[in-house]
């Protein structure tokens, strides 16, 4: 069974091992591009969004510390793992510093780097997941689990109002219209006639606001619709 596939940069001066990591990765479902040298790791892995890489610590021109050093500036989410033939402390200790995010000594077996790929893979994943719980205003929005806590007691959450909190929560650079809520949290067409939306959010706000009336967390917008309010 393949693994969740990826698109991946291998960073290794020696042929046959970079012959070897790009089948291996290949191999196993993965979208392989290969370089050779530091300052082709830098450009082609600020230039594409890779979902990690593979990069050699000792290479010619510019060492793996460097390139790390370098991709973090312009990418700082990018997961990145160290390959190495010196197995010293100093050495990753130094690699996690400049942004390594794991680190694999040389020789390793086949199974070992694919297990550390997928596992960083992973750890990105989960650090960039969409937002689960929100805190605003004195209410805990537990988005993960469709429920609302306010001075310890917890309402439970409908899947569309976790939806449009979502929604406005992302968004909350802007207003919403309804036509745009109805689109994205109901599935259907934005010029629909219905007052599902304001019903909804009517509902909402009894759930989740100190005061309905005067709503802080899911405000309208008028004439537009709504917006996240910030408590
Ligand atoms: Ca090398």
């Amino acid at each position: 069974m393949f693994s969740d596939p990826m698109n991946i940069l291998v960073v290794e001066d020696e042929p046959g091992l970079r012959r070897a990591l790009v089948d291996l990765l290949t191999g196993d479902g993965h979208r392989v591009e290969a370089v050779e040298d530091g300052p082709s790791a830098v450009e082609r892995g600020t230039a594409q969004p890779f979902d990690l890489i593979l990069l050699d610590l000792m290479l010619p021109r510019l060492d793996g510390i460097e390139v790390c050093r370098r991709l973090r500036e312009v990418r700082p989410g990018l997961p990145i793992l160290m390959l190495t033939a010196r197995g010293s402390e100093e050495d990753k200790v130094r690699g996690l510093e400049v942004g390594a995010d794991d680190y694999v000594t040389k020789p390793f077996g086949a199974r070992e780097l694919l297990a550390r790929v997928q596992a960083l893979r992973r750890r990105a994943k989960t650090a960039t997941a969409p937002i689960e719980e929100i805190e605003v205003d004195d209410c805990r929005l537990d988005l993960g689990h469709c429920r609302a806590v306010r001075n310890g007691s917890s309402v439970g959450l409908t899947y569309r109002e976790v939806g449009i909190l979502r929604w406005l929560y992302d968004h909350r650079d802007r207003a919403v219209p309804r036509s745009e809520l109805l689109e994205q949290v109901w599935g259907v067409p934005g010029d629909l006639r219905t007052r599902t939306v304001d019903m909804t959010i009517s509902n909402l706000r009894r759930k989740i606001e100190r005061q309905p009336a005067q709503p802080r967390i899911v405000v309208t917008v008028k004439g537009v619709g709504y917006a996240w309010g910030d408590g």
